[in-house]
């Protein structure tokens, strides 16, 4: 079998990706790089707003003509495959294969029935099993826990991920070591609240250690660099702070989505913090972490936000400072409490908030980039840039950064560089050695250089 696995949506939908790809592949199947080559085409969706579902739907139809000319199976995963909603489109759409969230295991059944297959429940296996790590890959995703206990009123998340259950410490840390075994230097901690992990009553029981403890173990695992996400500020405790100052290997970064700086806002989502208490957190993150990188995520037009409430959003903006954020436009998503009780504002005033918000963070985004401008940063080079004779990587605190080959670093791996000139978007600099001088550039490949060593050109 050829199977090609599409996948939308977070970095826990990445990590699933992984895992059944792995599974598929356990089961002798061929993992091919185009739904073309395909007789499997595998959708891991997002339903968190509506875009990524029409996006699923589009695809659908057209995988649809697909089977009628050629034998085809046509799979969906994630979160939209768990709803009413999903289910209702692989009806339509003639989807063979469902598989929820909580099902991941059971694709190999999947693929041994000749019916149609749809799998639902969620079971607790998942949470023991242990994916092969990454091949040939320096960065990993490793999922410390799967569901979520909160209940933002906008979210559809607790419904198709169900409650909150944190992984168990040493299932984490055998994942780690086979990552590190695997060549792996840095991994991030995925789940929906990673600061709430070890606070579900199953965890409690069984006496897994807080957010700030596992953080403390996984560095003392000899992982180089350590990142997670995502933190609600609910959740967050100063410990956090402190065990990710006190930890080297985890990075000064920290996404702390607030949603919006108003305290009504905040409160019609059900947020269970105020602006307030928001920014206690952000100074004792600063208090440990002078330098930390701060990420958000911002959803603009919630029902009812008023031009006031907005304006405190942006004041919170240059209050924080942050240095980049995910910015969405309030999408109603059926089955959600604001979908079923507040009225959607109209498009124009929400797509003209967002432009506003778009361009503080632009310009926040410039100031913090090009203040890198003279430092030394920890780049992580995953390899080739799209430029040829150069290299691709991002820092600790997540900049994209270019650097020239050089000697002592043509490819993958961890580098000092020092930055000489940033873009709102992108870091450049070169690699230096412990003294702080570049290395040798190599000779850089250029069509001129190429003619003067060809053979041609020396007869
Ligand atoms: N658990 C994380 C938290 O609470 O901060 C975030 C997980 S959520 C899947 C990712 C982001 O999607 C949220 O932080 C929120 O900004 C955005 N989001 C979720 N539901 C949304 C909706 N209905 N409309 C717009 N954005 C939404
Ligand atoms: Fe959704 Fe809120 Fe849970 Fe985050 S904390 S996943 S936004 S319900």
């Amino acid at each position: 079998m050829k199977a090609h696995v599409v996948t939308y949506g977070c970095q826990m939908n990445e990590y699933d990706t992984h895992l059944v790809q792995s599974q598929l592949v356990s089961l002798g199947a061929d993992l091919v790089e185009d739904i073309d080559s395909a007789d499997f085409v595998l959708l891991n969706t997002c339903a968190v707003r509506g875009k990524p579902v029409d996006k699923v739907r589009s695809v659908l139809g057209e995988l649809r003509k697909e089977k009628q000319k050629r034998p085809l199976v046509v799979g969906m995963m994630g979160c939209l495959a768990q709803l009413e909603e999903g289910q209702q489109i692989a009806r339509k759409f003639e989807v063979d294969v469902l598989i929820g969230p909580g099902s991941l295991l059971d694709i190999g059944k999947a693929l041994e029935s000749n019916e149609r297959f749809w799998a639902l429940n969620f079971r607790d296996e998942l949470h023991e099993h242990i994916p092969p790590p990454p091949q040939g890959k320096l960065q990993a995703h490793l999922t410390i826990m799967r569901g979520c206990d909160h209940h933002c009123t906008y979210c559809i998340v607790p419904t198709t991920r169900g409650p909150q259950v944190s992984r168990s410490p040493d299932d984490i840390l055998r994942e780690l070591d086979m990552q590190l075994a695997a060549g792996v230097r840095e991994v991030t901690l995925l789940g929906q609240n990673v600061n709430a992990y070890g606070v579900d009553q199953g965890a409690r029981l069984a006496g897994y250690p807080s957010f700030a403890d596992l953080l403390r173990m996984v560095g003392a695992s000899g992982i180089e660099r350590i990142k997670f996400t995502t933190s609600h500020p609910m959740n967050f405790t100063e410990d956090v702070a402190q065990a990710m100052a006190e930890t080297p290997a985890v990075c000064e970064f920290i996404h702390l989505p607030v949603q919006s700086g108003s305290d009504r806002v905040l409160r019609r989502m059900a947020r269970e913090y105020n602006r307030e208490k928001y920014l206690t957190h952000i100074a004792q993150i600063r208090r440990h972490m002078p330098d930390a990188v701060l990420y958000t995520d911002i959803i603009v037009g919630f029902p009812g936000e008023t031009e006031e409430d907005f304006q405190q959003t942006l004041d919170l903006y240059d209050e924080v400072g942050y240095d980049s954020a995910y910015m969405f436009i309030y999408s109603a998503r059926p089955g959600t409490p604001s979908y079923k009780h507040f009225t959607d504002l109209p498009r124009e005033v929400k797509t003209e908030r967002l432009q506003r918000l778009i361009a503080k963070q632009k310009d926040w985004s410039a100031r913090k980039f090009a203040g890198k401008v003279g430092t030394v940063q920890e780049v992580l080079v995953r390899g080739d840039a799209y430029t040829a004779g150069f290299l691709e990587g991002h820092t600790r605190g997540q900049h994209p950064t270019v650097v020239p080959k050089a000697v002592g670093a043509e490819g993958a791996g961890i580098y000092q560089v020092r930055i000489d000139h940033a873009t709102p978007h992108m870091l450049y600099g070169k690699v230096v050695d412990a003294q702080g001088r570049p290395l040798e550039e190599l000779p850089q490949f250029t069509p001129e250089a190429a003619a003067l060593s060809s053979p041609l050109q020396m007869l």
